[in-house]
């Protein structure tokens, strides 16, 4: 049985995909079989990963809009799984027309488990941990991901209103799991693009007062590496130049307490 993780804010630009890929690849070092999810319209994990769209997978989208408007047998025989040789990751890619679904979505009936049903096709079995990466937005395509969600990851960038978005999107949680989805938990909070000024370090300190455990001890530091390895579409925890990089070692050590956390 797979593990379905959300990595989930509403805020963008908080290293959601950044994190889901790094996480995903430090694991797969690890030697757990693993599967990521681009779930945002932009396709940034997509993009990341150099996905080149002749080659004819069915995305995401197609997969959600098949059963939306098909049911349960659209999905047969379909699989829309790529694998990336440069990081050796598999991976389901997005593409801009995932923005469509808000509309298709509106008139399907149980609209928000169409991504669960995708999800729950035998060979998603395989996987020891699924990824979904989310789109920054609290609508309609995020209740699909944190209901096909056994746990959330929330990746929050200790700046000015982070305690503000991040006390939403724990409400929205929380609603998902009175209702859809009673074994959603939150895995943990992952403060990224930790830096030296007053705000980072203060903001750490309330978020880890009003979170206690729920914030996990490790953290990602801000650093220009993160950049580079999107340009290159290389993932962090892997030796460049046979060098490790500063952010690299801090997604594999948050790879190991994310473990002892799951298992
Ligand atoms: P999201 O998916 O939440 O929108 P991304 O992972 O795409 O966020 O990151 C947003 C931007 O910040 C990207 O340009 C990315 O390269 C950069 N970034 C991510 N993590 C870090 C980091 N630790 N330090 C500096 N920049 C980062
Ligand atoms: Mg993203």
């Amino acid at each position: 049985m797979s593990k379905i993780i959300a990595i989930a804010n509403q805020k963008g630009g908080v290293a959601k995909t950044t994190t889901t890929l790094n996480l995903g690849v430090a694991l797969t070092l690890k030697g757990k079989r693993v599967c990521l999810i681009d779930f945002d319209p932009q396709a940034n994990l997509s993009a990341y990963l150099g996905y080149d769209d002749s080659i004819g997978t069915p995305n995401i989208n197609e997969m959600m809009s098949a059963i939306a408007r098909c049911g349960e047998n659209a999905k047969e025989g379909e699989r829309c799984i790529v694998h990336n040789e440069k990081n050796n990751i598999d991976y389901v890619p997005s593409d801009i027309n995932l923005s469509s679904a808000e509309f298709y979505l509106a008139q399907s009936i149980a609209r928000e488990s169409v991504l669960k049903r995708v999800l729950s096709a035998p060979y998603f079995a395989e996987y020891d941990y699924i990824f979904i990466d989310c789109l920054p937005s609290l609508g309609i395509l995020n209740m699909n991901a944190l209901t096909a969600a056994d746990d959330v990851i929330i990746p929050v960038q200790p700046q000015r209103f982070a305690m503000d978005g991040l006390g939403w999107l724990t409400d929205i949680i929380g609603q998902i799991k009175n209702t859809v989805n009673p074994k959603l938990d939150i895995t943990g909070v992952l403060l990224t693009m930790v830096d030296n000024t007053t705000v980072s370090r203060t903001t750490e300190t309330a978020l880890r007062e009003k979170y206690g455990d729920k914030v996990f001890d490790s953290k990602i530091s801000r650093s220009v590496d993160a950049a580079n390895s999107a340009a290159t579409g290389k993932s962090l925890c892997l030796e460049t130049n046979a060098k490790h990089t500063k952010l690299g070692e801090e997604y594999k050590r948050f790879a190991a307490e994310f473990l002892s956390r799951c298992e």
